[in-house]
Order: structure tokens, then C-alpha cells, then sequence
């Protein structure tokens, strides 16, 4: 599948959506991740520097008021969408891994922290096909990071989100629960 296949665009709902979700966002950067990034960033001629801050996980710097480096103010769209985090793909659905039970744990946003959600929620069409996106880009990221990566992660609040299912951890990563 190439990078431009990977989600729906949803400008049309988020592009009049007045809630920052690009603010304090700091979604997971896998290594592999940033390197597709930064391979995205030199094709298309954009020149940013020190676009990763690496912590304890891998994530995008922020400008002084705590946006996203990839957020356009202006346009209010993301500059790497075709190639952007996993995370921001999945979005407005999240995940959560139960290490004792070997299980992933989906989670929809409440429709008061992000329109999106609401209108994918009651269409169950729509909410089929995004839940196949975002599962796939969420399995990917696990196989790609580092286990410590992902327990600092998981260790971010999420709330105002409620849960929608739960699976077994594919057996290709189940490494993570040992
Ligand atoms: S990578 Fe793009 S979608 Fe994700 S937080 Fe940054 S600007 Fe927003």
C-alpha cells in the first residue's frame, strides 16, 4: 500500500474543527517512522531543523506554544499527512495494551473532544473502515517500537475517550508481553 493510501482525508471535518488536537499531541516516532519522515521531508524540499525530539520516546518538537512542528497555523493541515505518525492516522481511535492478559484495548474520543468521532460512531460504514485503518497503523507502531518506548507511552492519560473492543495481541508481536 503507497503512503497515500493510508487514511481517508478528513479535512472537510477536521479542517472547521476548532479543537487543537495538534497541541500537546506528541505522537510516538518509531525509528522507521522517522526515517520515512525525514526521507518525505527531503523529496518534497521542506526544511526543518531538528524536526524530532528524542526523550524517553521519539516525538515531533513542538513551536513555543506547544504545537506540533508539522501543524501549518495557517492552513491548519498537516504538512506530512500522506506519511504523518501512526498515531495521528488512528485518530480518533486509541489503544491501550493490557500486559497481564496479552490484549489490545481500543478507545474511541468523545465526540466533545473531537467532531470526527461523533460522525464516524454513528455510521457504522464509516466506523468499519476507519477502525481497519487505524488497527492497521496501531499494530504496525507496536511492532516497531521498543517495548521501554511503549510503556512510557501508555503511561500518558487518555481522557474523554470510552472503550470499544479488545483483541489479542497478534501472535508477531507478542514479544511485547514478555
Ligand atoms: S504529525 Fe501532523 S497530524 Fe500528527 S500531531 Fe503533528 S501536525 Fe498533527
Amino acid at each position: 500500500m503507497s503512503s497515500v493510501e493510508r487514511q481517508r482525508d478528513f479535512f472537510d471535518i477536521c479542517g472547521r474543527c476548532k479543537i487543537d488536537c495538534c497541541k500537546d499531541a506528541r505522537p510516538p516516532i518509531s525509528l522507521r517512522r522517522e526515517e520515512i519522515i525525514k526521507q518525505y521531508l527531503r523529496t518534497n524540499g521542506i526544511e526543518i531543523r531538528d524536526p524530532f525530539v528524542h526523550g524517553e520516546y521519539v516525538f515531533p518538537r513542538e513551536d513555543n506554544e506547544g504545537y506540533c512542528i508539522f501543524f501549518d497555523r495557517k492552513t491548519r493541515r498537516c504538512i506530512i499527512q500522506p506519511v504523518k505518525p501512526e498515531t495521528c492516522v488512528a485518530g480518533p481511535i486509541t489503544f491501550d495494551v493490557n500486559f497481564e492478559e496479552c490484549r489490545i484495548e481500543w478507545y474511541l474520543k468523545m465526540e466533545k473532544i473531537c467532531p470526527l468521532a461523533g460522525i464516524i460512531y454513528v455510521n457504522k460504514a464509516e466506523f468499519d473502515k476507519h477502525f481497519e485503518t487505524a488497527r492497521r497503523e496501531i499494530l504496525q507502531l507496536l511492532r516497531d517500537l521498543p517495548l521501554n518506548e511503549l510503556k512510557i507511552i501508555l503511561k500518558r492519560e487518555e481522557p474523554d475517550t470510552f472503550k470499544i473492543g479488545d483483541e489479542p495481541i497478534p501472535w508477531d508481536i507478542l514479544k511485547f508481553s514478555k
